[in-house]
């Protein structure tokens, strides 16, 4: 495993952290436990010292916090997890949750504490406000909080403002070879390290979409590439699919802390620790470069809505598997119609006599707040609509869907 050093605190930490937001279960949303152990074993087994989770994540804290103390690891890592800000109403709601994070994650400290999702400045400072300051200040002073950060979600021009708004020790920012001018973008990413912070990566892959989802065509571009191999001599290793070179091209920015992955799969952290050795900062070739940019170009043919499948905005009131037509409508553009449509199908549950269709959205509004990509979801469901069900397909469609509903 590879380590950076954290300019704040000085901890040695992987380059790869384990985002357990993605935890697999076999219903939506509730993580398995036996399958979510597995991955955290194996990613400490592999040298991952950095765990991420939120209050937010259901059933997620909980999960991560018994198989920590199951597995005897919560010495051997880091572990974050986020202040839910838009629930806090005063002072006490801080120590409430706080306490209650505590509690599901069976520890007596948070090493690196985030403000979960901050969009705007006008967020931190309704909570400055509420008196969070002094309050962070106990919390450090108690040993109860190591670090302090925010996960951001907002605009290019808003990031410099919260990044001075407050003497952070960390960020944590979304960041790939697709959102260089998105949110944060590489100017943000520049400016926090030049602060002197630790920069933490989410969203590397883009929800997978920079991975398996990847158009075919985009794929033959790194398969074909002349030059796959990454690092020096006999620790040298081969990029073999899209993931490792969409990582390695993250971790090609010596400002980069740490790339948290949302690993599904002990295979899947084997692969990424593997490639986690040998992508140095600067290790990717001029070549390497050009063949990123060119699947970029493919890439950003099929990228109608800019979903990670975050969920978010879930549940819908109306039942609306929002995250899997996004999917479904992008993957019509990066594979085919056919595929796309076949999607939907899935996702809106079609097949079982009561479809949940894009077309059941009311326009209530209740996922918007919600989405950190800012997408127009009732106006993009509709685009879904006309994609995948024209005329006749959705007239019958609908017809069912009022009958079983
Ligand atoms: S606006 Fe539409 S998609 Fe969003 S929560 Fe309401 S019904 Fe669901
Ligand atoms: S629509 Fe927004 S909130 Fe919902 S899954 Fe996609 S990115 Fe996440």
């Amino acid at each position: 495993m590879q380590y950076r050093v954290d300019p704040r605190t000085g901890r040695r930490l992987s380059v790869l952290g384990l985002g357990c937001m993605r935890f697999p279960g076999s219903v939506p949303g509730r993580p398995d436990q036996r399958r979510a152990e597995a991955i955290i074993a194996r990613a400490v087994e592999r040298g991952v010292n950095y765990l991420d989770t939120a209050y937010l994540y259901p059933g997620n804290e909980a999960v991560v916090g018994a198989a920590l103390e199951h597995l005897g690891l919560r010495d051997q890592v880091f572990l974050a997890t986020k202040l839910p800000h838009a629930s806090c109403k005063d002072e006490a709601d801080l120590d409430r949750i706080f306490n209650e994070q505590l509690h599901r994650l069976r520890t007596d400290r948070i090493d690196y504490y985030l403000i979960h999702n901050i969009t705007s400045p006008a967020q931190w400072t309704r909570l400055v406000g509420l008196g969070i300051e002094a309050w962070i200040a106990r919390q450090k002073a108690a040993g109860r909080i190591g670090a302090i950060g925010f996960s951001y979600h907002g605009s290019t021009g808003d990031f410099s403002l919260v990044l001075d708004a407050y003497d952070w020790d960390f960020c944590q920012i979304q960041y790939n070879y697709a959102n260089e001018r998105y949110q944060a973008g590489t100017a943000g990413l520049v400016a926090a390290a030049g602060r002197g912070l630790a920069v933490f990566v989410m969203e590397p892959l883009l929800g997978g979409r920079l991975a398996g989802k990847l158009p075919a065509s985009a794929r033959r571009i790194f398969d074909q590439a002349a030059d796959r191999m990454v690092g020096e001599g006999p620790g040298a290793v081969e990029l073999t699919t899209p993931a490792a070179w969409g990582l390695s091209w993250v971790w090609d920015h010596p400002e980069v802390t740490m790339v948290l992955s949302g690993m599904t799969d002990p295979e899947m952290v084997d692969e990424n620790a593997r490639i986690a050795t040998a992508a140095l900062p600067g290790a990717l070739s001029a070549a390497q470069h050009e063949a990123v940019a060119r699947v970029l170009q493919v890439f950003e043919r099929s990228n109608r809505v800019p979903c990670t499948g975050c969920n978010y905005c879930m549940p819908c009131p109306r039942g609306i598997n929002i995250p899997g037509c996004f999917a479904a409508y992008n993957a019509s553009f990066a594979h085919s119609w056919f595929t796309g449509v076949s999607q939907y199908f899935t996702a809106s549950a079609v097949r079982t006599g009561s479809p949940k269709l894009a077309s059941n959205c009311v326009r209530c509004g209740a996922c918007l707040s919600n989405c950190p990509q800012h997408i127009e979801i009732p106006d993009r469901l509709l685009d879904v609509q006309r994609r995948l069900t024209p005329g006749p397909i959705g007239a019958a469609l609908k017809l069912i869907a009022r009958r079983k509903g």
